[in-house]
């Protein structure tokens, strides 16, 4: 506890004496400015994913790949307000559609959630905080946060380290519960960082409909 809050006190220290500065062209002010992510590499095809699953940039963009590192390991959660209209542009046209087929006028943004100790150990879920920023910044006023639907109750491997898509799919297993009954017969789009396999979006998406969730839909940053 102490060691996390002397860790908070010192990122704010250093961040006081370095400012953000760009990630791709160091542009002052910014964690990672508009025109280095108009630049990024999008993804155009994502055949090898479920249609439900919509990953905006290429993981394999370096610039990309250090973004999503320095926002989950490195503390610099202004990534996530600054990255937030990107991903909120992906996900407008989801809500028109749902909207529009369904009917519905509140859509919940569940963030995927982090295993309880992995959460204490980094001091916040990356997933969590784009969530609120894309709440901050919705116009529709349809988005409903719902940061507690999700439980992670399993402590996964990291993809890199199962080798096989059947080994891949048993880590992911049972690693969820639904928390509340909130969210039967609605519209769900989970949010994660980057999407790799699927299986845990998958995984997540099958415990939601379980309980009978209408719809579940994912944007990710990267694939
Ligand atoms: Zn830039």
């Amino acid at each position: 506890m102490y060691i996390s809050m002397y860790k908070k006190i010192y990122t704010k220290i250093l961040d006081t004496l370095f400012p953000e500065y760009c990630l791709g062209c160091r542009s002052f002010g910014t964690s990672i400015c508009m025109s280095c992510l108009s630049s990024g590499d999008r993804i155009l095809s994502q055949d090898s994913l479920p249609e439900y699953i919509n990953p905006i940039y290429s993981y394999k963009d370096p610039l990309i790949k250090k973004l999503i590192w320095q926002l989950k390991y490195k503390n610099k959660k202004q990534i996530a307000k600054d990255i937030a209209p990107i991903v909120y542009d992906a996900l407008l046209p989801l809500i028109t559609d749902l909207q529009t087929l369904s009917g519905v006028q509140v859509i919940y943004v569940v963030p995927i959630p982090l295993h309880i100790s992995r959460k204490r150990h980094r001091g916040y879920n990356q997933s969590e905080l784009l969530a609120k920023e894309l709440i901050e910044i919705d116009k529709t006023g349809s988005l409903v946060l719902s940061i507690d639907a999700l439980l992670r109750t399993k402590k996964s491997t990291p993809n890199a380290k199962t080798h096989s898509k059947r080994e891949r799919i048993q880590n992911t297993r049972g690693s969820f519960e639904v928390n509340s009954k909130l969210l039967a017969h609605s519209h769900i789009v989970l949010i994660d960082d980057v999407v790799t396999t699927g299986t845990t979006l998958g995984e997540a998406r099958k415990v939601l409909l379980q309980t009978s969730a209408h719809s579940v839909h994912a944007v990710t940053i990267a694939h």
